[in-house]
């Protein structure tokens, strides 16, 4: 056979000394260079390629740097999964997850009914099957009726308007500004200490006025709250352990 000028399809799973590991190929207009990074959510690999990139340099990077991913790979906090009697932090305090079939069976799309945190438990109901979805949407619309109100306390001492909020599974950042004035948050906030929520509701709606990391930004930061000096080292530290659960 000639030698065909057509790029073979990189692969979607790599073998590593860790074990078999997903990987995601992605082009970005953005990107400058080939770059890899690991999702911290599940662990897979994430080729990222500027626009007239190769597949053949994600390759080339992929294969030089085996050592360093094994490494990091190993270096992830286990993995939570949404699973009857795992243990979720919710603001921060441990929660077992209880599964309680039963209620609100049989559609998995219905938000589900009964669904509740009581006396240390996070209670989620419906069949087995919906259990991680129901939990995930619970988790996020928990992370919504927190972060709302934050918003809005924050946007009247700022004396700006969010256009709107969403809460998003984000795998790199807490919160996003859009420059049209919406904002995005991770809906993982739930798990962290109020003070992380209201410093990063804060944050954000500095961005409203300060598109940017300038000293005004922070400025109008700390005015908007008192938890700036403890959330960032908090976040830092535990940013990798949160991003494991789910
Ligand atoms: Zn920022």
């Amino acid at each position: 056979m000639p030698p065909s000028r057509v790029e073979a399809p990189p692969p979607e799973m790599l073998m590593l000394p860790t074990g078999l590991t997903a990987v995601a190929w992605r082009r970005s207009a953005r990107a400058r260079r080939v770059s890899l990074r690991i999702d911290p959510r599940d662990g897979g690999i994430i080729v990222t390629l500027p626009a007239r990139a190769s597949r053949r340099a994600g390759l080339a990077l992929l294969h030089s740097h085996i050592d360093w991913l094994t490494a990091r790979l190993r270096a992830l906090p286990g993995a939570v999964p949404f699973v009857d009697g795992a243990v979720i932090p919710i603001d921060d305090v441990p929660h077992r997850l209880r599964h309680v079939p039963g209620h609100g069976s049989g559609s998995g799309s219905r938000p589900g009914s009964g669904s509740r945190i009581e006396a240390g438990e996070l209670v989620i109901t419906g069949a087995a099957e919906f259990l991680e979805r129901r939990t995930h949407d619970f988790l996020r619309a928990e992370a919504r009726r927190r972060l709302v109100p934050l918003v809005a306390e924050k946007s009247r001492v700022a004396g700006v308007r969010a256009k709107r909020v969403t809460v998003k599974d984000t795998s790199s950042r807490w919160g996003s500004c859009a420059p049209d004035g919406s904002l995005a948050f991770s809906w993982r906030l739930v798990l962290a200490p109020a003070f992380v929520q209201d410093y990063v509701a804060a944050h954000e709606v500095g961005h409203l006025r300060h598109m940017n990391h300038g000293k005004n930004f922070w400025l109008a930061v700390n005015e908007m709250t008192p938890h700036m000096a403890e959330a960032v080292p908090w976040l830092r530290a535990h940013a990798a352990r949160l991003m494991r659960i789910g």
